[in-house]
């Protein structure tokens, strides 16, 4: 066994033993510096919002926040990684500042041109109907329960939205008729979002 350092001669070619260090190389292998920005642009895949995604030992990372917690640390708890250079597939630590939800919010109302405080009235309202959303699901699923409904898949109509919640159905297969909690997508009051339906199941997607 080689120690970290040691030089081993193999024919004509002489090796030195580093360190395995999968994340670094990982990082290193995929990306490039972008010349005229300083940043470095992730060469690996992409996820639809354009944020690199790295596997590494079976499990796949996003890979800013990859690079981030490797070489500067980990993520405060409840932060999230703002691109200071605006560019998500960019994984230089130098370019990601962790701040918290609203602050990242607030900026991406910034570089859409607002004010200060037009952004933070802008974030505060998306915050809010996100908040009233997850409120609405929650709700959703107690009904359900009370109703005797054992919580089962995520189900869409067909359509991109609205995203009906199934909590129950008879013959899980393609086609089988349901018994739905239905949530559409706008801002009503939860009370009046969830009604029974039958319906039809067109599509499974895993929850
Ligand atoms: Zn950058």
């Amino acid at each position: 066994m080689y120690e970290v350092g040691t030089t081993v001669p193999v024919g004509r070619i002489t090796f030195t033993i580093e360190r395995y260090k999968p994340r670094e190389d990982l990082l290193d292998r995929k990306s490039c510096v972008h010349e005229e920005s300083g940043c470095l642009l992730w060469t690996g895949a992409l996820d639809r919002d354009g944020y690199g995604l790295a596997s590494l030992e079976g499990r796949t990372f996003r890979a800013h926040r990859l690079s981030y917690e490797t070489r500067v640390g980990p993520i405060p708890e409840g932060m999230q990684l703002d691109h200071t250079c605006e560019r998500r597939d960019c994984i230089r630590p130098e370019h990601l500042e962790p701040v918290t939800n609203f602050e990242n919010t607030v900026r991406r109302f910034l570089r859409q041109g607002a004010t200060r405080e037009r952004a933070e009235e802008l974030a505060t309202q998306e915050l809010d109907r996100m908040a009233e959303s997850r409120k609405a699901d929650r709700y959703a699923r107690e009904q359900a329960a009370a109703a005797g409904i054992r919580k089962g898949m995520l189900v869409r109509d067909g359509r991109k939205q609205p995203v009906w919640k199934v909590l129950e159905f008879f013959t899980p297969t393609v086609g089988a008729d349901v018994m739905l909690v239905v949530k559409p997508a706008d801002g009503e009051t939860p009370r009046r979002l969830v009604e029974l339906k039958r319906a039809r199941i067109v599509e499974m997607v895993a929850e």
